[in-house]
Protein backbone atom coordinates (compact mmCIF):
# COMPACT_ATOMS: atom_id res chain seq x y z
CA UNK A 1 0.00 0.00 0.00
CA UNK A 2 1.48 3.63 -0.36
CA UNK A 3 1.95 5.56 2.16
CA UNK A 4 -0.05 8.16 3.10
CA UNK A 5 1.24 11.54 5.31
CA UNK A 6 -1.02 13.17 6.94
CA UNK A 7 -1.05 15.83 10.36
CA UNK A 8 -2.38 15.40 13.42
CA UNK A 9 -2.84 17.93 16.18
CA UNK A 10 -2.14 17.43 19.93
CA UNK A 11 -5.47 18.00 20.86
CA UNK A 12 -6.72 15.40 18.35
CA UNK A 13 -4.05 12.62 19.76
CA UNK A 14 -5.79 13.07 22.76
CA UNK A 15 -9.31 12.52 21.29
CA UNK A 16 -7.88 9.48 18.87
CA UNK A 17 -6.69 8.13 21.96
CA UNK A 18 -9.61 8.10 23.78
CA UNK A 19 -11.68 6.46 21.38
CA UNK A 20 -9.16 3.81 21.13
CA UNK A 21 -9.48 3.40 24.54
CA UNK A 22 -13.01 3.18 24.83
CA UNK A 23 -13.87 0.99 21.91
CA UNK A 24 -11.01 -1.79 22.29
CA UNK A 25 -7.64 -2.73 23.98
CA UNK A 26 -5.06 -0.42 23.51
CA UNK A 27 -1.80 -1.24 25.32
CA UNK A 28 0.22 2.19 25.99
CA UNK A 29 3.27 2.82 27.92
CA UNK A 30 3.25 4.18 31.79
CA UNK A 31 5.08 5.55 34.12
CA UNK A 32 5.03 2.79 36.90
CA UNK A 33 5.60 4.12 40.65
CA UNK A 34 8.97 2.65 40.70
CA UNK A 35 9.84 5.29 38.01
CA UNK A 36 10.30 2.10 35.35
CA UNK A 37 8.92 2.27 31.72
CA UNK A 38 5.84 -0.26 31.69
CA UNK A 39 2.96 -1.15 28.83
CA UNK A 40 -1.08 -1.34 30.17
CA UNK A 41 -3.83 -2.00 28.81
CA UNK A 42 -5.71 1.23 28.51
CA UNK A 43 -4.24 3.83 30.81
CA UNK A 44 -5.60 7.18 30.87
CA UNK A 45 -4.02 9.82 28.28
CA UNK A 46 -2.72 11.75 31.04
CA UNK A 47 -1.02 8.91 32.26
CA UNK A 48 0.36 7.79 28.90
CA UNK A 49 4.33 8.58 28.70
CA UNK A 50 5.44 10.63 25.57
CA UNK A 51 9.13 10.86 26.43
CA UNK A 52 10.41 7.31 27.26
CA UNK A 53 13.25 5.88 25.39
CA UNK A 54 12.52 2.46 26.18
CA UNK A 55 10.11 0.64 28.15
CA UNK A 56 11.90 -2.19 30.93
CA UNK A 57 10.50 -5.03 29.17
CA UNK A 58 9.75 -5.24 25.35
CA UNK A 59 6.10 -5.05 23.88
CA UNK A 60 6.25 -8.81 22.44
CA UNK A 61 4.18 -10.29 24.98
CA UNK A 62 1.12 -9.13 23.18
CA UNK A 63 1.77 -11.95 19.97
CA UNK A 64 3.95 -13.84 22.52
CA UNK A 65 2.82 -13.98 26.29
CA UNK A 66 5.40 -14.39 28.89
CA UNK A 67 3.19 -17.42 29.60
CA UNK A 68 0.60 -19.51 27.11
CA UNK A 69 -1.66 -22.17 27.37
CA UNK A 70 -1.78 -24.37 24.39
CA UNK A 71 -4.46 -26.50 25.86
CA UNK A 72 -6.50 -28.41 28.54
CA UNK A 73 -6.80 -32.52 29.05
CA UNK A 74 -8.74 -34.96 30.86
CA UNK A 75 -8.14 -38.39 31.40
CA UNK A 76 -10.93 -40.91 32.14
CA UNK A 77 -9.69 -44.24 32.99
CA UNK A 78 -8.73 -45.50 28.92
CA UNK A 79 -9.51 -42.52 27.68
CA UNK A 80 -7.87 -38.75 27.19
CA UNK A 81 -9.78 -36.13 25.97
CA UNK A 82 -8.28 -32.74 24.66
CA UNK A 83 -10.24 -29.13 24.54
CA UNK A 84 -7.90 -26.68 22.21
CA UNK A 85 -7.70 -23.19 22.86
CA UNK A 86 -10.05 -21.17 21.00
CA UNK A 87 -8.25 -19.03 19.09
CA UNK A 88 -10.87 -16.53 17.89
CA UNK A 89 -11.36 -15.51 21.16
CA UNK A 90 -8.14 -13.67 20.94
CA UNK A 91 -9.67 -9.81 20.75
CA UNK A 92 -8.18 -7.08 18.71
CA UNK A 93 -5.04 -4.80 20.70
CA UNK A 94 -4.19 -1.33 19.70
CA UNK A 95 -0.21 -1.14 20.79
CA UNK A 96 -0.13 2.80 20.96
CA UNK A 97 3.40 4.49 21.59
CA UNK A 98 6.01 1.79 20.85
CA UNK A 99 9.45 2.42 18.91
CA UNK A 100 10.37 1.86 15.44
CA UNK A 101 13.29 -1.25 17.02
CA UNK A 102 10.33 -2.57 18.76
CA UNK A 103 7.49 -2.19 16.06
CA UNK A 104 10.52 -4.21 13.49
CA UNK A 105 10.92 -7.24 15.88
CA UNK A 106 7.16 -8.06 15.26
CA UNK A 107 9.15 -8.99 11.71
CA UNK A 108 11.48 -10.53 13.20
CA UNK A 109 9.30 -12.65 15.28
CA UNK A 110 7.51 -13.59 12.51
CA UNK A 111 10.59 -14.57 10.74
CA UNK A 112 10.86 -17.50 13.87
CA UNK A 113 7.57 -18.46 14.16
CA UNK A 114 5.99 -18.71 10.79
CA UNK A 115 9.51 -19.96 9.50
CA UNK A 116 8.74 -23.35 8.41
CA UNK A 117 5.34 -24.63 10.16
CA UNK A 118 2.86 -21.29 11.17
CA UNK A 119 2.77 -21.12 14.76
CA UNK A 120 -1.02 -20.13 14.71
CA UNK A 121 -1.05 -18.77 18.40
CA UNK A 122 1.30 -16.09 17.08
CA UNK A 123 0.23 -15.73 13.37
CA UNK A 124 -3.36 -14.69 14.92
CA UNK A 125 -2.67 -12.36 17.94
CA UNK A 126 -0.30 -10.69 15.04
CA UNK A 127 -3.13 -10.33 12.80
CA UNK A 128 -5.32 -8.96 15.78
CA UNK A 129 -2.70 -6.48 16.53
CA UNK A 130 -3.04 -2.92 14.93
CA UNK A 131 0.66 -0.79 15.36
CA UNK A 132 0.57 3.03 16.41
CA UNK A 133 4.14 3.36 16.48
CA UNK A 134 6.06 6.46 17.65
CA UNK A 135 9.52 7.92 16.49
CA UNK A 136 12.11 8.42 18.89
CA UNK A 137 12.85 12.12 20.13
CA UNK A 138 15.10 10.65 22.44
CA UNK A 139 18.00 7.86 22.65
CA UNK A 140 20.79 7.25 25.05
CA UNK A 141 24.12 5.41 25.17
CA UNK A 142 22.30 1.89 24.38
CA UNK A 143 20.64 2.57 21.78
CA UNK A 144 21.72 1.10 18.48
CA UNK A 145 19.70 0.92 15.70
CA UNK A 146 21.56 2.58 13.20
CA UNK A 147 24.10 -0.58 13.29
CA UNK A 148 21.30 -2.91 12.73
CA UNK A 149 19.78 -1.64 9.76
CA UNK A 150 17.14 0.38 11.68
CA UNK A 151 16.97 4.06 11.94
CA UNK A 152 15.05 5.74 14.66
CA UNK A 153 11.75 6.91 12.72
CA UNK A 154 11.80 3.35 10.72
CA UNK A 155 8.21 2.46 9.37
CA UNK A 156 8.74 -1.20 9.55
CA UNK A 157 6.18 -3.07 11.66
CA UNK A 158 3.98 -0.39 12.28
CA UNK A 159 0.46 0.04 10.64
CA UNK A 160 0.65 4.41 11.71
CA UNK A 161 3.97 6.18 12.52
CA UNK A 162 4.09 9.13 14.46
CA UNK A 163 7.10 11.44 14.76
CA UNK A 164 6.57 14.86 17.21
CA UNK A 165 6.93 17.91 15.39
CA UNK A 166 8.41 20.99 18.08
CA UNK A 167 4.90 22.36 18.16
CA UNK A 168 3.69 19.11 19.83
CA UNK A 169 1.81 18.13 16.58
CA UNK A 170 2.81 15.21 15.33
CA UNK A 171 3.38 13.66 11.35
CA UNK A 172 1.52 10.98 10.64
CA UNK A 173 2.87 8.15 8.36
CA UNK A 174 -0.22 5.68 7.17
CA UNK A 175 1.59 2.70 6.00
CA UNK A 176 -1.11 -0.39 5.96
CA UNK A 177 -4.90 -1.13 5.39
CA UNK A 178 -4.68 -2.00 9.67
CA UNK A 179 -3.68 1.87 9.64
CA UNK A 180 -5.99 3.31 6.95
CA UNK A 181 -8.95 1.43 9.48
CA UNK A 182 -7.51 3.80 12.34
CA UNK A 183 -7.92 6.72 10.12
CA UNK A 184 -11.25 6.05 8.83
CA UNK A 185 -12.63 5.92 12.54
CA UNK A 186 -12.25 9.50 12.99
CA UNK A 187 -10.78 11.06 9.36
CA UNK A 188 -11.43 14.28 10.70
CA UNK A 189 -8.49 14.43 13.28
CA UNK A 190 -6.25 13.62 10.48
CA UNK A 191 -5.14 17.09 7.81
CA UNK A 192 -3.33 17.88 5.50
CA UNK A 193 0.53 17.37 5.96
CA UNK A 194 2.73 20.59 7.01
CA UNK A 195 5.97 21.29 5.91
CA UNK A 196 7.32 21.33 9.98
CA UNK A 197 10.33 19.08 10.45
CA UNK A 198 9.69 16.27 12.89
CA UNK A 199 11.83 15.95 15.73
CA UNK A 200 14.04 12.40 15.22
CA UNK A 201 17.34 11.88 17.44
CA UNK A 202 20.18 10.69 16.35
CA UNK A 203 21.72 7.61 16.90
CA UNK A 204 25.66 6.93 16.32
CA UNK A 205 26.08 3.54 14.15
CA UNK A 206 28.75 1.32 16.81
CA UNK A 207 29.30 -1.67 13.94
CA UNK A 208 28.60 -3.01 10.71
CA UNK A 209 26.67 -5.79 10.93
CA UNK A 210 27.35 -7.54 8.03
CA UNK A 211 31.13 -7.30 8.94
CA UNK A 212 30.15 -8.78 12.39
CA UNK A 213 28.26 -11.53 10.55
CA UNK A 214 30.78 -12.49 8.18
CA UNK A 215 33.95 -12.68 11.28
CA UNK A 216 31.22 -14.76 13.23
CA UNK A 217 31.60 -17.63 10.27
CA UNK A 218 35.20 -18.35 11.48
CA UNK A 219 34.92 -17.34 15.00
CA UNK A 220 33.17 -20.14 16.50
CA UNK A 221 36.70 -21.35 18.43
CA UNK A 222 37.91 -17.76 19.04
CA UNK A 223 39.17 -16.96 23.01
CA UNK A 224 37.12 -13.94 22.54
CA UNK A 225 34.04 -15.72 23.99
CA UNK A 226 35.34 -16.83 27.10
CA UNK A 227 37.10 -13.45 27.77
CA UNK A 228 33.98 -11.56 26.98
CA UNK A 229 31.52 -13.45 29.25
CA UNK A 230 33.52 -14.25 32.35
CA UNK A 231 31.51 -11.51 33.98
CA UNK A 232 27.46 -13.17 32.80
CA UNK A 233 26.35 -14.69 36.13
CA UNK A 234 23.56 -16.60 33.00
CA UNK A 235 20.69 -14.60 34.72
CA UNK A 236 18.65 -14.57 31.47
CA UNK A 237 17.10 -11.19 32.04
CA UNK A 238 18.97 -9.96 28.71
CA UNK A 239 16.40 -12.62 26.95
CA UNK A 240 13.81 -11.68 28.63
CA UNK A 241 13.60 -7.91 28.20
CA UNK A 242 14.33 -8.52 24.69
CA UNK A 243 11.67 -7.76 21.93
CA UNK A 244 13.24 -10.23 19.91
CA UNK A 245 14.11 -13.32 21.70
CA UNK A 246 11.53 -16.24 20.74
CA UNK A 247 12.83 -19.41 23.04
CA UNK A 248 10.50 -21.07 25.04
CA UNK A 249 9.67 -24.41 27.37
CA UNK A 250 6.66 -26.51 27.24
CA UNK A 251 5.58 -28.06 30.32
CA UNK A 252 2.47 -29.71 31.67
CA UNK A 253 0.48 -28.70 34.86
CA UNK A 254 -2.03 -31.20 36.58
CA UNK A 255 -4.33 -31.53 39.24
CA UNK A 256 -5.89 -34.82 39.77
CA UNK A 257 -7.14 -35.91 36.38
CA UNK A 258 -6.80 -32.38 34.77
CA UNK A 259 -4.14 -30.32 33.20
CA UNK A 260 -2.87 -28.20 30.75
CA UNK A 261 0.09 -27.88 28.65
CA UNK A 262 1.40 -24.22 28.40
CA UNK A 263 4.75 -22.69 27.33
CA UNK A 264 6.53 -19.85 28.49
CA UNK A 265 9.43 -17.67 27.80
CA UNK A 266 13.04 -19.37 28.41
CA UNK A 267 16.27 -18.16 28.04
CA UNK A 268 19.39 -19.68 25.96
CA UNK A 269 21.48 -18.20 28.40
CA UNK A 270 20.65 -20.98 31.29
CA UNK A 271 22.60 -24.21 32.29
CA UNK A 272 19.46 -25.84 32.17
CA UNK A 273 18.43 -24.86 28.58
CA UNK A 274 20.09 -27.23 27.10
CA UNK A 275 21.16 -29.63 29.68
CA UNK A 276 19.99 -33.45 28.59
CA UNK A 277 18.36 -36.04 30.77
CA UNK A 278 21.32 -38.19 30.55
CA UNK A 279 22.99 -35.45 32.36
CA UNK A 280 24.57 -34.26 29.24
CA UNK A 281 25.12 -30.83 28.51
CA UNK A 282 26.39 -29.43 25.14
CA UNK A 283 26.51 -26.03 26.74
CA UNK A 284 27.94 -26.46 29.61
CA UNK A 285 30.12 -23.26 30.41
CA UNK A 286 29.10 -20.01 30.06
CA UNK A 287 30.68 -18.48 27.20
CA UNK A 288 29.15 -21.17 24.89
CA UNK A 289 25.78 -19.75 25.96
CA UNK A 290 27.01 -16.31 25.20
CA UNK A 291 28.11 -17.36 21.99
CA UNK A 292 24.74 -19.37 20.87
CA UNK A 293 23.28 -15.91 21.95
CA UNK A 294 25.27 -14.45 19.73
CA UNK A 295 25.55 -16.48 16.62
CA UNK A 296 21.78 -16.72 16.78
CA UNK A 297 20.93 -13.30 16.82
CA UNK A 298 24.05 -12.30 13.83
CA UNK A 299 24.81 -15.63 11.89
CA UNK A 300 22.01 -18.46 12.09
CA UNK A 301 18.97 -16.03 11.91
CA UNK A 302 20.53 -13.80 8.95
CA UNK A 303 21.31 -17.30 7.03
CA UNK A 304 18.25 -19.37 8.07
CA UNK A 305 15.17 -16.73 8.55
CA UNK A 306 16.68 -13.69 6.47
CA UNK A 307 16.70 -11.54 9.03
CA UNK A 308 19.38 -9.65 11.83
CA UNK A 309 17.84 -10.87 15.44
CA UNK A 310 18.48 -8.08 17.01
CA UNK A 311 16.82 -4.85 16.49
CA UNK A 312 19.44 -2.48 18.32
CA UNK A 313 17.11 -1.30 21.41
CA UNK A 314 20.04 -1.69 24.13
CA UNK A 315 17.52 -3.05 26.78
CA UNK A 316 20.07 -6.16 27.38
CA UNK A 317 22.95 -3.67 27.93
CA UNK A 318 20.77 -1.36 30.09
CA UNK A 319 19.42 -4.35 31.81
CA UNK A 320 22.33 -6.38 32.42
CA UNK A 321 23.12 -6.90 36.29
CA UNK A 322 26.87 -6.99 35.34
CA UNK A 323 27.03 -4.61 32.28
CA UNK A 324 27.63 -6.99 29.31
CA UNK A 325 26.91 -4.41 26.61
CA UNK A 326 26.23 -6.06 23.43
CA UNK A 327 26.97 -3.32 21.30
CA UNK A 328 30.05 -2.73 22.57
CA UNK A 329 30.94 -7.23 22.25
CA UNK A 330 30.26 -6.62 18.77
CA UNK A 331 31.87 -3.76 17.52
CA UNK A 332 35.03 -5.98 19.08
CA UNK A 333 34.05 -8.88 17.53
CA UNK A 334 34.22 -6.93 14.10
CA UNK A 335 37.72 -6.37 14.43
CA UNK A 336 39.14 -9.43 16.15
S1 LIG B 1 21.60 -10.29 31.51
FE1 LIG B 1 23.84 -10.19 31.57
S2 LIG B 1 24.45 -11.59 33.24
FE2 LIG B 1 22.30 -12.06 32.72
S3 LIG B 1 22.50 -13.77 31.22
FE3 LIG B 1 22.35 -11.83 30.05
S4 LIG B 1 24.50 -11.23 29.67
FE4 LIG B 1 24.53 -12.78 31.34
S1 LIG C 1 19.70 -8.46 21.67
FE1 LIG C 1 19.62 -6.74 23.12
S2 LIG C 1 19.74 -4.88 21.84
FE2 LIG C 1 19.24 -6.61 20.48
S3 LIG C 1 17.01 -6.57 20.32
FE3 LIG C 1 17.53 -7.99 22.02
S4 LIG C 1 17.50 -6.73 23.89
FE4 LIG C 1 17.54 -5.33 22.12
Amino acid sequence: METTRKLIRKQSLEKLYNILSTTRKVYAPVIASDKQVEYKYNPAFTDVTFDHIRSTLSVKNVVFPKVENLFYYTNKQTESTITDIDLNKIQDVVLWGAHPCDNAAFDTLRSIFCWDITDEFFAKRLEKLVVIGFSCHLSDEYCFCTSVGLTPNSTKGSDILLSRLKNGDYHAEILTEKGNAIVSISPELFESVTNEEAEITSVKQKFNHEQVTAKLATAFENPFWVANSLRCIGCGACAYVCPTCACFDIQDEASGKEGKRYRSWDSCGFGLFTLHTSGHNPRNVQSQRWRQRIMHKFSYMPERNNSLGCVGCGRCSSGCPVDMNIAEQLEALQNI
